[in-house]
This record gives structure tokens, sequence and C-alpha cells, in this order.
């Protein structure tokens, strides 16, 4: 087996070399190269302690030196470098009580979480393959290094992390390995809401995002995704739907770019069906008022889940008007753009898109067409520059000011009144027109 290292790499592990340490490789960018996939970042391991590190190289930063690691500049990219250590004993199933550095190669391997995580590779020595790694790779196997209990009782987080590689790189969970997750799926509660939501989030963007069903089938989803259970368990009888609101979420999922905001948002869509449920004498289900409790119930989940404003707004907005369905005229479009705001509605078309393969084939040539038909309205909307905010009108408060509204919440009034008006007939969106209406309607 031969990995290409990248120029910057070899060099790191030459110098350490040549100070008489040894220095590999090691750990994804290992297993990405295998797998023949361009690795995002190099780590490098090596029997050097911190402070020799350090000695070999002129740029350095400390940055988890208590863990060993040193990041080193190298032909202007950044490296880390960790010191072999072992893992002192788990007390509390998330953090060794402290870190032990050692000489040996094959201890440091062992702490590490899955086989195919735990190779390491230079050109003096080529692989080390201590456990199988390569011939899991080939079988497309996610399996613990050792025993798995031990290593799910040391680190909870790790049962999450054999999901996400198993949706990353589309692999099986060895059986032993599935069943101790199964086991001890309870234990993740000890892990914080940041962990969990980094794993989380790379599941869900990756090539796989279906693998979010064996988060619920392991028990996982339950300690901290309940939300996520009782979608799993709501079938919804309506013609328009073939699957359970679970079932139903993944092909939406799957529909849509792999990207934060926009699987976030196919994830939390339906949220509020299981609460909102209503069947009616035939046997028909209905989930009246879903996308605005959907969009407050999502707000709180990603709060829980310790996401960024910028992210949790981006979803709230997806998912509070998933649902709207206005027959596609240039007016209704741009009413539509006006409430969810521009920059939203290409996500919005495609999240609406993703739903629509979402659900059975009754109608769906028909549904699709329609929302080509708001596309193309918005997308012209768009080059005819259109208004569709305040901030697109053809006056500003400064005129409404002017025009001897005193300061206050009329100013807003007005403006709205207007942006309503031009909504209408974007003809108005004329300077003198809308100064005579502000004349006209102060007076009132
Ligand atoms: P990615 O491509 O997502 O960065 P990665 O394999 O590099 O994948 P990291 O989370 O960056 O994953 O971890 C780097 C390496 O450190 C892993 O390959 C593994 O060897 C080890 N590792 C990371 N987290 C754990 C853990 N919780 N328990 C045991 N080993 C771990
Ligand atoms: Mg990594």
């Amino acid at each position: 087996m031969h990995i290409v290292l990248p120029d910057p790499v070899k060099k790191v592990i030459d110098i350490l070399e040549k100070n008489g340490h040894e220095a590999y490789a090691v750990g994804g960018c290992v297993r990405d190269s295998m797998m023949g996939k361009k690795p995002h970042d190099w780590d490098v391991t090596t029997s050097a302690l911190p402070a020799e590190v350090k000695a070999c190289f002129d740029r350095t930063f400390d940055t988890g030196i208590e863990h060993g690691t040193v990041t080193v500049r190298m032909y202007g990219e950044s490296f880390e470098v960790t010191t072999y250590r072992v893992d002192g004993d788990y007390e509390d199933g998330r953090h060794p009580k402290d870190v032990t550095f050692t000489a040996s190669l094959k201890e440091d391997l062992k702490r590490r979480d899955f086989t195919i995580n735990a190779m390491a590779y230079n050109e003096t020595t080529g692989l080390v393959d201590l456990f199988g790694g390569a011939e899991d790779i080939s079988s497309g196997i996610i399996r613990c290094v050792g025993d798995p209990k031990e290593r799910f009782m040391e680190d909870a987080l790790r049962m999450l992390r054999a999901l996400r590689f198993s949706a990353q790189l589309d692999f099986m969970i060895e059986e032993a390995t599935l069943s101790a997750i199964k086991e001890l799926s309870g234990t993740l509660s000890k892990i914080s809401a940041e962990r969990i939501t980094a794993e989380m989030i790379k599941l869900i963007t990756s090539d796989h995002p279906e693998k979010i069903e064996a988060v619920y089938d392991t028990g996982l989803s339950a300690i901290f995704f309940p939300e996520w259970d009782e979608m799993m368990a709501t079938p919804q009888h309506h013609r328009h739907h073939c699957y359970d609101v679970g079932h139903h979420t993944i092909e939406v999922m799957k529909h849509v770019r792999p990207d934060k905001v926009m699987r976030l948002a196919a994830m939390l869509h339906d949220v509020a069906k299981p609460v909102c449920k209503k069947t009616d004498p035939h046997g028909e289900d209905h989930f009246v008022g879903h996308p605005q409790l959907g969009a407050d119930m999502s707000r709180d989940i990603l709060r829980r889940f310790k996401l960024d404003n910028a992210t949790i707004d981006g979803v709230t907005v997806l998912v509070r008007h998933h649902d709207e369905r206005p027959e596609p005229t240039k007016r209704n479009v741009r009413r539509l753009t006006s409430r969810v705001g521009a920059d939203h509605m290409p996500g919005l078309l495609e999240l609406k898109r993703a739903d629509v393969y979402g659900q059975s084939e009754y109608k769906r040539e028909e549904k699709l067409a329609e929302l080509d038909e708001t596309e193309r309205l918005f997308d012209e909307i768009v080059s005819d520059g259109e208004c569709v905010r305040v901030a697109d009108l053809a006056v500003t408060g400064k005129d409404v000011i002017a025009a001897g509204v005193p300061k206050g919440p009329e100013i807003g009034r007005i403006l709205k009144k207007l942006l309503d008006m031009v909504i209408e007939d974007p003809a108005k969106n004329d300077r003198e027109y809308l100064l005579a209406r502000i004349d006209e309607w102060k007076k009132q």
C-alpha cells in the first residue's frame, strides 16, 4: 500500500525523523487516502514529546498542548502533531482523567475508536495496520478497536461516531459493535450537546443522510432528539403520502443539497406533525398548523443543539413556509417572496421540490409543474428588480419624516402600506407617486 503524502507532511515527518523521533500520518487522512478520497487535513503522530516537537520547528502553536498536540506551520499550511499517548481511566464516560505519553505507536493506535481510523503511514515504514483496518475498508465495515462495550463505556460519543462514519463512507457497522451501541445507547446522555451536534451535522450532511434511521433504531435519538422518535412512530394516512412522517422526512433529506441549513430544514420541516395529527371520520390524517408550530419547535430544538443563530434563523424560516402553495401568479410570488425574504426563496423552492419527491406519486407532475412556474416567476421578479422589501421602495423613512410625519411607529406603518401597494402593482414604485400617497395618508 502506497500513500502519496503531500510535500509539507513529508517535510514535517522528515524533520522529526532526522531529529531521532518516529513520526507518521495517522487516522482520518490515512483512511481517506486508502479509499481514494482527498483528506481534508493531515494529522501527524510522533514519539517526540511536545517540547521536542517545538524544538524541531521554527513556527509552532500550543493548540492542545495538555493533550500533546502542537500545531506546526510548514510551507504556509498548518498540521497537528500529537505525541503518542494512552488515555488514562475514563471515570465519567466522557473524558480521560489524564493523558499519558508513551513511546509506543501501538499503544497510541490502540486508543483510537475504529479499525479504519487506527492506521499510521510513513515512507520509511509504510502502512502500520495492527487491527485489520485495511481489510475493514475493503469490506466496508466500521468495527471498534478492541472490545466495543469497553470502548463505548470509555467514551459514549463513539457510538454516534460509528453511525456518522457509516453515513459518510456508506459502511456497515460490524455486529458486535452494533449490538454494543444498542445496549449502551442510554449512556449517550453523558455527552455534551456540542459534541453530539458536531457528529449529527456530519451525519446528515453526508451522502447518506438516510442513515439517520439507524440513530433511531439504536436508541440514540431517544436520548437527545426524542422528537425524531415521535416522527418515526407517526403514520400518515392520506392520498398525498406513502410513508410515515419519519420515512417521508428521510426521503426529503435525500433530495436536498448536502448543506447544513438545507438538511436541517428537511429534517425538521414536519417535526410538529406528530403533535398536530387529527384523523377525520374517513380515516384521513390532517396536520393543521404544523408549519408554524414546527418553526417554533425547530427553534427550541436547534437552540438545545447549541447551533448558531444564523443557522437557526435560516432553518426556521424554511420550516415556517414550507407548506405554502399560492397559485403561481406574479403577484402571489411577489407576496410569497416578501413574506419569506428573497434570500430564502431558492432554499424554499428546493425544500418544496424535495417535499414532493417524498410524497406519493399522486398529482406529482402537477405539483412539480407548479413549483417550476413559481421559480420562473421568482427569477423574473429578481431580474426585473421588482420591489419585495421596504428597502426596495423608491422612497425611504427619511422621505416620510420630511413629509411631516412625526418620528415613531407611524413611519413604519406608512412604509408597510406603500410596500403592500407596490407588491400589488410594481408600476407604483415611482418616487413622485409614492410621495403623493405619503402626503395623502399623513392627513388621515
Ligand atoms: P474527519 O474526516 O471527520 O476529520 P477523522 O477520522 O479525522 O474524520 P476526527 O474526529 O478528526 O476524525 O479524529 C481524528 C482521529 O482521532 C480519528 O481518526 C481517530 O483515530 C481518533 N479519534 C477521534 N475521536 C475519537 C474518540 N472519541 N475516541 C477514539 N479515537 C478518536
Ligand atoms: Mg479529522
